[in-house]
């Protein structure tokens, strides 16, 4: 009998994934779809950081690495975090994990049991609320829309909690929304936070180096709530390598600790090729992270402007990630031949069979009032993109 457990039954596929996925067999059929729906960025790994796994292929790194990750890695993460974020950790504090994907379960699934409450400010990320699932905690969501700029205030933070609150997942730089909380906005948060000692805090930093507005804030930075905070991050988006799969947390010596007895039984320690290309990429001259914020920053530019002209799009202006994550609510009711829109899943099917554009709908990101777009893509795709949309959702009545 085919019969999975509870716990995968309750489980959602990955709503990103799966219409990447769905794109990528359309255009495989012959479709000309653009895929704006999977959040990747579109260059190639920087080519210093692929001559470190050719050379880690031929030095024989071959064998299974530490099961936290080698320790050249988790002494450059060290650094990086010293150099970039002015923060002290040592190498025992970080474990190198099968992406930043894996780091985030890995922290839940340690600190999370049944019965336990995870706050996660929506719109979230879809996988959160799954992961929590995954650890049998109980996803207390706490909605902040567009009015707010997708930010939630230290009221609302204070209102979710409960004595049953063990963990809370803040993500700055914003995905789905790409907003930014500001040093002053985080610091708020801590204060709130700083009064309930037995709250982990996991700030998942991974859109770390795309940011428009300056310089990176780290909750971490506040000593009321240090000794409390997971700093997850990786490789995945500075430096364009998202199928590397590596990402890592930065942690109490204690999460540390469960993460590396989990992963010793669950998934060993990452790839170790990919683990010596991340060193370099840590390592080694940043130009090129530079170089990929600008492209994006242009593209960011390009994507609001078009996407301001739509009729029923309601735009915001995000100041990090790669993330257009318009309100378009005002569309709602209306159909094109009979079918109707219901919410933004419903025009994200629209726009992929109509304009042959892929998006996500907002619904799995705690948002059905919005749409997901991911401008990592050329600019010439992104103009083409926002014509055929804009096209489409003229036809809408
Ligand atoms: N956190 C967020 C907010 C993300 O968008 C992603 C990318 N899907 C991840 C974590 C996971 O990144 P990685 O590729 O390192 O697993
Ligand atoms: N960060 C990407 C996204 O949100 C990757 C896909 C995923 O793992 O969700 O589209």
């Amino acid at each position: 009998m085919e019969q999975v457990s509870a716990r995968l039954a309750s489980l959602s596929p990955s709503e990103t994934l799966a219409m990447s996925q769905k794109s990528q067999e359309l255009k495989a059929q012959g479709f000309n779809v653009i895929n704006l729906s999977v959040g990747e960025p579109d260059f190639f790994t920087p080519d210093h950081i692929k001559e470190a796994a050719k050379k880690a292929i031929d030095d024989n790194f071959s064998f299974y690495s530490p099961v936290p990750g080698y320790m050249d890695l988790r002494k450059a993460v060290c650094d990086k975090l010293k150099r970039e974020n002015d923060l002290d950790y040592t190498p025992e504090q970080i474990i190198v994990s099968g992406g930043a994907k894996q780091s985030v379960c890995n922290t839940l699934l340690c600190v999370v049991g049944p019965g336990d409450e995870v706050i996660i400010p929506t719109p979230a990320w879809v996988s959160y609320m799954e992961m929590v699932k995954l650890a049998e905690g109980t996803n207390v969501l706490v909605k902040a829309g567009i009015d707010q700029d997708f930010k939630i205030t230290p009221a609302q933070l204070e209102a979710a909690i409960t004595d049953k609150t063990k963990a809370i997942i803040l993500c700055s730089p914003s995905n789905p929304t790409g907003s930014v909380y500001s040093k002053e906005e985080l610091k708020a948060l801590a204060d709130v936070l700083a009064k309930y000692p037995n709250i982990t805090i996991i700030a998942d930093e991974i859109y770390e180096h795309i940011n428009y507005i300056g310089k990176h804030e780290s909750i971490a930075q506040f000593e009321n709530v240090r000794d409390r905070v997971v700093i997850v991050n990786g490789v995945s988006k500075a430096y364009a390598m998202t199928g590397w799969r590596i990402g890592y947390i930065a942690a109490p010596l204690w999460i540390a600790k469960a993460c590396n007895k989990l992963q010793g039984q669950y998934t060993s320690g990452p790839s170790s090729i990919a683990q010596k290309a991340a060193v370099a990429a840590y390592n080694g001259p940043q130009e090129c992270v530079e170089v990929m914020r600008e492209a994006f920053d242009r593209r960011r530019k390009l994507v609001i402007e078009m996407a301001k002209e739509i009729p029923g799009f309601k735009v915001n202006v995000p100041d990090g990630a790669f993330y257009l994550f318009p309100d378009v609510s005002a569309l709602f009711g209306k159909s094109f031949e009979g079918k109707v829109i219901n919410d933004a899943s419903d025009l994200a099917m629209y726009l992929l069979e109509k304009a042959l554009v892929a998006t996500v709908g907002g619904n799995a990101f705690g948002a059905p009032e919005c749409l997901r777009f991911s401008y990592a893509t050329s600019d010439e795709n992104l103009v083409e993109a926002m014509n055929r949309i804009k096209e489409a959702v003229a036809l809408l009545k």
